[in-house]
């Protein structure tokens, strides 16, 4: 039996490249995509509604995949005898063109901005998105997806989420959740990014942890009217004892009363080994709640806003016998769960950081400071006022922002929310 060859043997010289553009020229050339358009207008709506791509660079091969999937869906359709819309979407607003016109103008915070001017900054953006957009569309094309790219007139046919049509029903739909009074004021305490700026939802923070060092920072506070008799506490976050205003205790677990030096020393029992220096000698074991209801110095407690708080050791069944001393500095102006507590069973609330990252007015010698690069200063603050204890590197995960890869702070703000209960 003779077996004929259907084909041209296939030589190994094939130039893929040269072989789209032919056919790319050919569906331009005969006009293919206006055919079929022509061809279904009359035909059965599939509704495809594009999802934006941010115009705020090129193409990255993640989107050219996307869209590959978008365009086979859609021919699919359209072999279907589907009529479309065949209309693309840019996004055009949100920190992820700011971040980029930030870093192409050389800004560091949003300080910059607001010496650059904010007009022109906008305007910066809308230059930086209509740029990219025609490159998307370019690099589209030249991908093969079909869409309506162009009206006749040349201009972009695609939407665009800055378009006044489009903001004015984003302010009716926040109207009308307004009328229906689903829209209020909350103040939470958010994961905060000081170099955007801005707060960042639950849902950000996925995949957002990375391995970071930080300060692991003993410290001791004097029980009140009982010299040389402390707690012994512990923080990754040294910067937020300015905003330190309870200690808190687990009810339920046993606590040791030690003895180091000349000093006494309170923490959880079972912490002790792991903390204290071997010469550590137990006095006697207490149970958690009578520690609770306790009066004590603040770490930071010279610091004009620390003034008219009232410190207090307060019961809480979150405190862990994991990690730490086993009683816990409450922070509620920088910490959720703290923020929680604090609403709970009625704390004090000190803010000591501005939306950017500097303390704020009241904060003593680290008014104007930043948070950033105030640690080895606050090492040096503990340890001349003899509170600090033991300082060490600590690796942990911890949240970054996802935009710009700064380290994430946790900031009591005001927030606007829409009610979904
Ligand atoms: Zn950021």
């Amino acid at each position: 039996m003779k077996v004929s060859l259907m084909f041209k043997p296939f030589d190994g010289q094939m130039k893929y490249p040269d072989m789209e553009k032919r056919i790319l020229d050919w569906w331009e050339g005969n006009g293919i995509f206006d055919k079929l358009r022509t061809q279904l207008a009359d035909k059965p709506t599939w509704s495809f509604f594009d999802g934006p791509i941010t115009a705020n660079n090129a193409m990255g091969v993640h989107h050219a995949w996307g869209r590959t999937y978008k365009d086979i869906y859609c021919r699919y359709k359209a072999m279907k005898g589907y009529n479309q819309r065949w209309q693309n979407g840019f996004d055009c607003q949100g920190l992820w063109v700011e971040v980029e016109v930030e870093k192409a103008l050389g800004f560091d915070s949003k300080r910059d901005i607001e010496e650059y001017g904010l007009e022109k900054f906008s305007l910066a953006c809308r230059a930086r998105v209509d740029k990219y957009a025609e490159r998307i569309v370019q690099q589209s094309i030249r991908m093969g997806q079909w869409m309506n790219w162009y009206h006749e007139d040349g201009h972009p046919a695609s939407y665009f989420t800055m378009d006044d049509n489009n903001i004015e029903h984003i302010w009716h739909f926040l109207s009308v959740c307004n009328e229906k009074g689903w829209l209020y004021k909350g103040h939470r305490s958010m994961p905060w990014c000081w170099r955007c700026g801005t707060s960042l939802s639950q849902h950000e923070l996925v995949d957002s942890y990375k391995e970071q060092i930080d300060p692991s920072c003993f410290f001791r506070c004097q029980v009140e009217d009982r010299p040389n008799e402390y707690f012994l506490v512990w923080t990754t976050t040294p910067w937020t004892l300015t905003a330190n205003t309870a200690l808190a205790i687990q009810p339920e677990a046993n606590y040791a009363k030690v003895r180091l030096d000349n000093d006494t020393y309170y923490l959880m029992k079972a912490l002790v080994e792991k903390v204290m220096p071997k010469e550590t000698e137990l006095i006697e074991t207490v149970p958690g709640k009578e520690l609770i209801g306790l009066s004590f110095h603040g770490p930071m407690e010279n610091l004009p806003v620390q003034a008219e708080v009232t410190r207090r050791t307060v019961a809480w069944d979150m405190v862990s016998e994991e990690e730490g001393t086993g009683i816990v500095h409450i922070a509620p102006g920088c910490g959720a769960e703290d923020f929680q507590l604090s609403q709970d069973i009625g704390l004090d609330i000190i803010v000591p950081i501005d939306d950017n990252g500097y303390f704020t007015n009241r904060m003593g010698w680290l008014k104007g400071k930043h948070v950033r690069d105030t640690a080895e200063d606050i090492r040096q603050d503990l340890d001349t006022r003899g509170v600090l204890f033991r300082w060490e590197d600590y690796e942990h995960r911890y949240p970054f922002c996802w935009r710009c890869k700064t380290p994430l702070v946790f900031r009591l703000a005001d927030e606007w929310f829409i009610a979904a209960d």
